[in-house]
This record gives structure tokens, sequence and C-alpha cells, in this order.
């Protein structure tokens, strides 16, 4: 499928956050493991969250996605079925 630049663009940006977003939680487990410390894990683990639903979102129905799951040119919004990064203009 043929996206524009700004749904390459977008994709490019979704997919480095979830790398971000990985390492965020793989943190929040470090901090637990060898620091134990609760709190700075529960804090990270709720600023990812944050970033989750204030950039994780659906550029059409701006809701917030699944992290977790692989996206690709043609991945389709789960909410509303649109291509995620298809008409964006
Ligand atoms: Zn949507």
């Amino acid at each position: 499928m043929k996206i524009s630049e700004k749904g390459q663009a977008l994709l490019a940006k979704y997919k480095k956050f979830q790398k971000l977003d990985i390492f965020l939680l793989a943190l929040a487990a470090l901090s637990f493991v060898f620091l134990h410390n609760l709190i700075l894990m529960i804090a990270i683990v709720v600023f990812t969250f944050v970033l989750e639903t204030k950039i994780y979102v659906c550029p059409h129905c701006k809701k917030t996605l699944d992290c977790r799951k692989r996206i690709q040119e043609d991945t389709c919004c789960p909410r509303c079925k649109k291509y995620m990064f298809k008409d964006l203009d």
C-alpha cells in the first residue's frame, strides 16, 4: 500500500515511540529489581502511560492505541476502522 509522506513520518514516529515505550518499561522493571524502588517504578509506569495516551493515538479518532501491537503501513485503527496512516491530509 502507498501512503503519503505525512503517513510515513507518522509511522516512523510511532515505531520510535514503541521502542521508547519498551525502554521505559524495562527501566521501570530494573528500578524495582535492582533499586527496590517501588515508587520510582510506579512513577515511570504512570509517566509511560501518560505519554501513550498523549502521543500514541489514532490520527483520525484520537483514541489511544495498543502500544504493544505491531504497526505497519496498512494497520487499521481498532476503533474507527480507518487505515491509520492513510488519508491524513
Ligand atoms: Zn481511529
